[in-house]
């Protein structure tokens, strides 16, 4: 496995292997990899010729007052887990390298952005988008691989795919989760012991929704209750959002009378955990 630091070399790289004809796997993570991220490098390694991982903490994605500082980085192991897992390239950029002096362009997606998590943390999705665009540019993949866990980034990545006319197909993965049903996260580490054992409310909040819907509930608000009834037996859990949205718009729905999502973000103490449950008509 290559560790490429230099954006240059990256896309050197690339024009090579597109001039071989190979096809080019891109799995962007910031890192602190689990089992969540594991599944994505297992998918692109089985489907693409080559598989480019980017490990990069991206500041324009975190709002004031947000982990950037405390995010875990931890290269050794990461660079590890790539290796074992067949990764040809770990891209590990410096903010300097990815934002070089005079770096101008912020890249907005209008409308999937509005709602939900980018009503709570402004500007994280333009962040998401812009460094997500400069990956495509540098690595130009073929496939780039997002987890369906972080659902709304995955729907604003097909739009700016689609809009740019970038040439990338995005291939969105199923969520990971451990034996609680948590879904795996790199924040979940900083969850003290009692937040840990109420982590599990969120999934179940989803999973009630879910078994309401299955059982014939068509009115949002009334599975909207469900889940805050569920979100409501953990004190320790604080309800930001819980919703019953369109999958592909995501704006919200007040019957379902098609495919849904079910969108929740909680918070444990300072810990925010979103995840998402999709309904199918
Ligand atoms: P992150 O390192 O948190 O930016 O995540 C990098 C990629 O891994 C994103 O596409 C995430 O959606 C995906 N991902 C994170 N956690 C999970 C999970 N538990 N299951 C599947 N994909 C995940």
């Amino acid at each position: 496995m290559r560790i490429i630091r230099s954006s240059r070399t990256l896309s050197a790289w690339s024009r090579h292997l597109h001039r071989e004809g190979v096809v080019i796997g891109l799995v962007p993570t910031m890192g602190a990899l689990h089992a969540g991220h594991r599944a994505l490098i297992r998918r692109a390694r089985l489907s693409c010729d080559a598989v480019v991982v980017s490990l990069f903490v991206n500041p324009r994605q975190f709002g004031l007052g947000e982990d950037y500082s405390r995010y875990p980085r931890r290269l050794r192991s990461d660079a590890a887990v790539c290796q074992g897992e067949g990764v040809d390239v770990l891209f590990v950029p410096t903010r300097e390298e990815m934002y070089p002096p005079g770096f101008g362009t912020s890249v907005a997606v209008q409308g999937l952005s509005r709602r939900w998590e980018g009503e709570r943390r402004p500007g994280h999705f333009e962040g998401v988008a812009t460094v997500v665009a400069k990956l495509c540019g540098l690595a130009r993949p073929h496939v780039a691989f997002f987890g369906r866990k972080d659902f709304q980034q995955a729907a604003l990545v097909r739009r700016l795919v689609e809009d740019l006319s970038l040439g990338v197909r995005v291939a969105v993965c199923p969520t990971v989760r451990d034996k609680n049903g948590v879904a795996l996260s790199s924040r979940n580490q900083y969850l003290t012991p009692a937040q840990r054992r109420a982590a599990p409310v969120l999934y179940a909040a989803l999973r009630a929704g879910h078994a309401a819907v299955r059982a014939g509930v068509r009115s949002a608000s009334r599975i909207r209750r469900v889940m805050r009834d569920t979100i409501a037996t953990e004190p320790l859990a604080r309800v930001e959002y819980l919703s019953v949205c369109d999958p592909d718009t995501l704006e919200p729905r007040s019957r379902i009378t098609g495919d849904a999502v079910l969108l929740g973000a909680i918070r444990l103490g300072r810990v925010r955990l979103i995840d998402n449950l999709l309904v199918k008509k």
